[in-house]
């Protein structure tokens, strides 16, 4: 029986130990959090799913969660007029819903499926010297510790990574209260520009029912704006200011918002990263990088936990394929291609929304309130971006599209 260890239960790495005992492998993963850690920590993320990710963990019979969860049916696009009104708004249907769990309700039930199915967890904060040591033990080693430091030992890809420091100052707040939004659920999605992002959305949590609130400020600007936050209620305070000052609309839903839980809230930043996906250890072994430690993007698209989910079914499939053969360096760099085809789609369009839109995306924004077609495929695109290379992201192909699409 082949022997794998796997540093990281997050949402890449449990999905990856699953799949792998479910196909006979011997599976360890090294986690720095207990479940108790996990369930009572802070939210790391948002977490919103989109179709494609969520049929993968259903193959493998991991959507616990997914009668229970709030659906997310659809994605509404705002962007605010001077006159306090919306000069962009119009909203459109996911062809399949997107669901968010949060991580510190899913990962400790994950953990404990991971042993049911005879798996080991070992809770420990791996260092580069233990995974020599893991190495020298096991066939294949795999880093899926997300941001922690030790993604540091893959080394940067320059080529890949246009940015070297965060471009969005992170707020997130979880809470109750928050008015549904008429018609049927979404992302709420509002871009203010110059001045960053807040989208929001339901969830399920781990006391039920939800809405996490993302906001996304641009560095220095009135949005960057959580340094001096220093208790759960000042953040909440701080999360009704920005919507009051940039968003009458959103404000309006918050009238009686409270947070879910005490520790409901995070703040940060990160530079977009992506890393080459092998690191090669002092005694000569690699091991592979896996989600976020390889492909690291800001989550203003919200693709995080749905690229974890596509790596770990993609590096699921190659493991498999290779049978009986040793997982050398070579293998692993193919694995990572093999993923990368589909992950730098996703790269290219996050990246992308980083920067000021350029005159063709505000115009396909724009149509998009008139042309309902237009609407559908951007927000489907958030299931497969690999589609916004054929319209969105070139303005020769942009305006093809809408020339053909009729505006
Ligand atoms: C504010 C915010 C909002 C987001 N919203 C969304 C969204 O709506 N949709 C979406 O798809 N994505 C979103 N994301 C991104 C998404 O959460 C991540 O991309 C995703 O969780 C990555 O999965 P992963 O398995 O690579 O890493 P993680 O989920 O971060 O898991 C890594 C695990 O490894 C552990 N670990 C770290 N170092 C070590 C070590 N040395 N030894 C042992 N264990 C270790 C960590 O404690 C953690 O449990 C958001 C992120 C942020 C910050």
């Amino acid at each position: 029986m082949r022997r794998i260890l796997i540093v990281g239960a997050g949402q890449a790495g449990l999905h990856l130990a699953l799949g792998l005992l479910r196909n006979g492998y011997d599976v360890t993963v090294v986690s720095n959090r207990t479940p108790e850690d996990l369930r009572a920590g802070r939210p790391m993320s948002g977490q919103a799913m989109f179709g494609t990710a969520l049929g993968l963990e259903r193959d493998l019979g991991l959507d616990h969660w997914a009668d229970e969860c709030p659906p997310i049916e659809g994605i509404q696009f705002a962007v605010p007029g001077p006159d306090g009104g919306k000069a962009i708004g119009w909203a459109a249907r996911l062809d399949r819903p997107a669901r968010s769990v949060d991580q510190r309700l899913k990962m400790p039930v994950w953990l404990a499926e991971v042993e049911r199915l005879g798996g080991k967890v070992v809770v420990h904060d791996a260092t580069a010297a233990d995974l020599e040591a893991y190495a020298a033990q096991y066939d294949l080693v795999m880093v899926a510790a997300g941001k922690g430091p030790i993604a540091s030992l893959f080394e940067r890809d320059a080529a890949r990574s246009p940015y070297e420091a965060p471009q969005r100052a992170l707020g997130l707040t979880y809470v109750n209260g928050l008015s549904p939004r008429p018609e049927h659920s979404a992302v709420c999605f509002n871009l203010i520009p110059g001045v960053g992002e807040y989208f929001v959305f339901p969830a399920l949590t781990v006391s039920g029912p939800c809405e996490i609130m993302v906001f996304e400020g641009v560095p220095g600007g009135p949005m960057d704006c959580w340094a001096d936050v220093r208790t759960p209620a000042e953040h909440l305070a701080r999360s009704r200011w920005i919507l009051e000052t940039f968003l009458p609309w959103e404000a309006e839903r918050c009238a009686g918002i409270e947070l879910t839980d005490e520790r409901a809230t995070l703040t940060g930043r990160f530079a977009p990263t992506v890393r080459r996906p092998v690191a090669v250890l002092p005694s000569g072994a690699p091991v592979l990088g896996v989600a976020d430690v390889v492909v690291l993007n800001d989550p203003i698209t919200g693709q995080g936990s749905n690229n974890a989910a596509k790596c770990a079914a993609s590096y699921l499939g190659a493991i498999l394929e290779r049978g009986e053969r040793p997982f050398d360096a070579a293998w692993m760099e193919r694995a990572f291609e093999d993923y990368w085809a589909t992950a730098r789609h996703v790269t290219t369009w996050t990246n992308a929304l980083l920067a000021p839109p350029p005159p063709h995306v505000l115009e396909l924004l724009g149509a998009a309130g008139e042309l309902p077609e237009v609407a559908s495929r951007f927000v489907n695109g958030f299931d497969d971006p690999s589609d916004y290379a054929e319209w969105f992201l070139d303005p020769d192909k942009a305006r093809a599209y809408l020339a053909r699409a009729g505006a």
